[in-house]
């Protein structure tokens, strides 16, 4: 292990692949959240996902039997909207996305228009896109002249692939290659695998890089998003990653994680030796 383990530990935890498969929990995610409660390990489920509401996935995450509360949920929408909120004075805002943007933007007392036609008449300060299931021309061609005027650009993750029941869908990556193409400006990516959104994570959970932990599936993504914010990096193989893949990344890159881990159990063993050593350290002193 390269790094040394903080005395207490904070925990970014990715969720597709990671917590769940579509709407099926994965083994031990009920467990390792009641552990992280009762040892009062501050976590944050961080998700690329623009397009849900923190309500809407909490809520499916109960369904699934998993404890989620709305304020444990950290979406690339909220981040956006926050970086957007920090970096520009009382901007008007040019929004493609859809609700989990929406309410972002709203949340953070931002204004916007999702509207085309409302937004060319105005003065507009940021384009912010998400995943938009309604993305038409006219948004593309609004946001590339607004941007082409000096808007900044900005994505809240760049997936370009959305594994859906049909196939592999266009995420939100894809729109924003459009809007790329036709603006000639690379947008401001918040998402893993940038190190924005683990950015807004450390601010929230009030911590420094080195005593948070990112886990998740997705080595491009997850491990690569920890690796940039400086935090430790935990690779579980619950998800997109198999052993034999994994195998065959470390031959050829350098970014590896801190830990592998077969499965959510062992995520949990490593959080119950931090609060055990943890435990041993206050009764000494
Ligand atoms: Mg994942």
């Amino acid at each position: 292990m390269s790094k040394t383990m903080p005395n207490k530990l904070h925990a970014f935890i990715d969720l597709d692949g990671t917590m769940f498969h579509g709407s099926q929990a994965i083994d031990g995610a009920d467990r390792l959240i009641e552990c992280l409660q009762e040892w009062k390990v501050p976590y944050l489920f961080v998700t690329n996902n623009s397009t849900r509401t923190p309500q809407q996935i909490a809520a499916l995450m109960e369904k699934m039997g998993i404890q989620a509360r709305t304020e444990d949920v950290l979406t690339s929408a909220q981040a956006a909207a926050m970086f957007i909120r920090d970096h520009y004075k009382d901007p008007f805002v040019f929004m493609i996305g859809e609700e989990g943007l929406q309410q972002a933007l709203s949340d953070c007392n931002i204004r916007w228009t999702s509207d085309p036609s409302i937004a060319e008449q105005k003065q507009i300060d940021v384009v912010v896109q998400g995943l938009d299931r309604q993305f038409t021309y006219n948004k593309l061609e609004v946001a590339s002249i607004a941007i082409r005027k000096g808007a900044a650009s900005i994505v809240t993750n760049p997936d370009v692939q959305l594994p859906s029941d049909k196939g592999i869908s266009p995420g939100a990556g894809t729109i924003a290659a459009a809007i790329q193409a036709a603006s000639g400006v690379e947008p401001v990516c918040i998402g893993k695998p940038e190190a924005i959104i683990m950015q807004v994570a450390l601010k929230q959970l009030e911590c420094t890089a080195s005593e948070a932990i990112v886990v998740g599936d997705n080595l491009l993504t997850d491990i690569q998003a920890g690796i940039r914010a400086k935090c430790l990096t935990a690779l579980v193989l619950t998800g997109v990653t198999s052993k034999s893949s994994y195998a065959s990344y470390r031959e050829n890159s350098n970014d590896l994680p801190d830990y592998v881990f077969d499965n959510l159990e062992q995520v949990r063993l490593l959080f119950e030796q931090n609060y055990e050593n943890n435990d041993t350290e206050r009764a000494l002193e």
